[in-house]
């Protein structure tokens, strides 16, 4: 395979872009992307391929020069590499022009399934988009999105995928705690891969700036390309799919509610129009239960992108979709009626999702609202890790009276008798509502053990990865990834993969709190 054989991104050819190639940070306007040829690095490296994607793209292992194509080396013939602009809100202030700043399109490939997948680097160098940085990213954060988006994919919330993780051989200087020390790191880019990189902003910014025609041609371009069955391009399709957008996006929060994931800069720009994780950067993942919880350190403040915040925050990113939507002349009430089906479908997608963690027949209503209610609250006071403690639920007998000692993998060392004493309660309870429902065992715990993964890429697992990688040894990424696979399978081999973080995990920087230098 000397080089990858892509073709054409739908997006460039269905969309004007600029003609000249200059990467020089600027404003662009009436078009929406810029050629953005890579950067090529010395000595590029791979680190980890992902085989389950490459499976799907049915690629073979990957030869030097295809790493070489997958860390920025551009052959000057065929397609030109692209960066996308689009604008947003940060932080819940519109920021005006955002953009690819350092991740560029290079072409799509056609997966299995028959669905053509767009292959973007980042931090494969400079775009118009890069405003004051360097287009470049380090191996740290690289990793992380490589590893989690892949787990994610696995554990079955829509998500942009990561093919390959390649080390560029070229430092790049970070200050990675804010506090005025730049220090050189290692470089790398990730493949991300994903049918559409479209994000809420590249509505915004052209709504901002009232390119009336252009807006109609993306929305015509997402319509007809990704969302082909919603009719033809029209106000009732446009309508229908901003519909859809709220209803996919309600799905994906559901499910990183229930898994513990906190993606920790939920601004506009990192809102995917497919209803995918997108921009994987200080996200997190919850052991204990702490519905404050946010990852991102410059949002220690404010904790507007918090755990518990997700839902509220993506329904506000919608209605700024619906916004950016109103100049193509769209019913008011139909738009609103969107953000309804957003709340509705949270709505029924988290009863639905609960209930099959708990293995529930069905959601009942109130009183299983209560009952679910009352888990969390006692998970928050126990310190319980939440990801073993519904594994472990599933391995308890509703018939036989429940032993506390089977869920001490859960608690925390030092957790004390009131907490023992608070979760078996609640565990009895439990065992009562699942006895009412006289299920069968086996289904019930099928049920359960589906729906709460045992493995689930671990803060603290991907910093040990980071530092081992960091020192040339890869083997603990590839056995994370290869691990995170198959996320729901108990076997042999991943005893340290599903324990407990070790206490060190909660206040090592880089572990459970990041800073977006990345
Ligand atoms: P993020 O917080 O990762 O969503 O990034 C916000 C904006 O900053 C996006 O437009 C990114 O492309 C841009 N950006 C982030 N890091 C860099 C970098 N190292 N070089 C260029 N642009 C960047
Ligand atoms: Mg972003």
């Amino acid at each position: 395979m000397p080089f990858l054989n892509l073709v054409p991104s739908s997006f460039a050819l269905d969309l004007p872009g600029e003609e000249r190639i200059l990467p020089e940070p600027r404003q662009v306007r009436g078009v929406l992307w810029s050629p953005a040829p890579p950067e090529p690095p010395p000595a590029p490296a791979l680190l980890d391929w992902s085989a389950a994607l490459a499976e799907d793209l049915s690629l073979p292992e990957p030869d030097v020069d295809v790493i070489a194509q997958l860390a920025g080396r551009w052959t000057h013939e065929g397609l030109m590499p692209w960066a996308s602009r689009y604008g947003g809100h940060q932080f819940g202030n519109w920021a005006g022009q955002l953009g690819d700043g350092r991740a560029t399109v290079i072409g799509a490939l056609r997966d299995r399934h028959g669905t053509m997948q767009d292959l973007q680097l980042k931090g494969a160098g400079l775009t118009p988009y890069s405003r004051h940085a360097d287009g470049r990213a380090v191996l740290r954060s690289s990793l992380r999105e490589h590893v989690c988006s892949e787990a994610m994919a696995a554990l079955g919330v829509p998500t942009t995928r990561s093919l390959a993780l390649v080390a560029t051989g070229e430092p790049v200087l970070r200050d990675m705690f804010y506090d005025g020390h730049p220090a050189p790191e290692p470089g790398a880019v990730v493949t991300r891969v994903a049918p559409s990189f479209v994000r809420f902003g590249h509505f915004q910014i052209l709504a901002a700036q009232q390119e009336n025609q252009l807006l109609e041609a993306l929305i015509n371009h997402v319509l007809t390309r990704h969302y082909p069955g919603l009719g033809p391009p029209g106000p009732e399709a446009w309508t229908a799919l901003f519909h859809e957008v709220c209803r996919r996006t309600a799905r994906m929060v559901a499910r990183w509610m229930h898994l513990g994931f906190v993606h920790g800069v939920m601004n506009t720009d990192n809102m995917s129009i497919l209803g995918l994780t997108i921009d994987y950067g200080p996200f997190g993942w919850l052991s204990d239960h702490a519905p404050d919880f946010t990852p991102n350190t410059t949002d220690f403040a404010g904790r507007r992108y918090c755990y518990a915040r997700q839902p509220v925050i993506a329904g506000w990113n919608l209605a700024r979709l619906a916004e950016a939507l109103l100049p193509l002349g769209l019913d008011l009430d139909a738009l609103q009626a969107g953000l309804e089906a957003y709340q509705e479908t949270y709505a029924t997608e988290d009863r639905g999702g609960m209930a099959a963690k708990l293995g529930l027949a069905a959601h009942r209503g109130p009183s299983d609202d209560e009952l679910i209610a009352t888990m969390w609250t006692m998970l928050e006071a126990t310190q319980a890790d939440r990801t073993l403690f519904h594994r472990l639920l599933g391995r308890v007998d509703p018939a036989v009276s429940f032993d506390p000692a089977m869920m001490a993998g859960a608690l925390p060392e030092q957790a004390g008798d009131d907490a023992r004493q608070a979760l078996a309660a609640w565990v009895m309870r439990w065992q009562a509502r699942v006895r009412a429902d006289s299920w069968p065992d086996v289904a019930r715990r099928t049920r359960m053990d589906r729906s709460n993964p045992l493995l689930i890429p671990r803060n603290h697992l991907l910093l040990e990865a980071i530092r081992a990688s960091e020192k040339g040894d890869n083997r603990p990424l590839q056995r994370l990834v290869a691990a995170l696979r198959d996320p729901w399978t108990d076997r042999a081999g991943i005893e340290d993969l599903v324990a407990r973080p070790p206490a060190w995990a909660a206040d090592t920087p880089g572990c459970a709190t990041l800073s977006c230098s990345s």
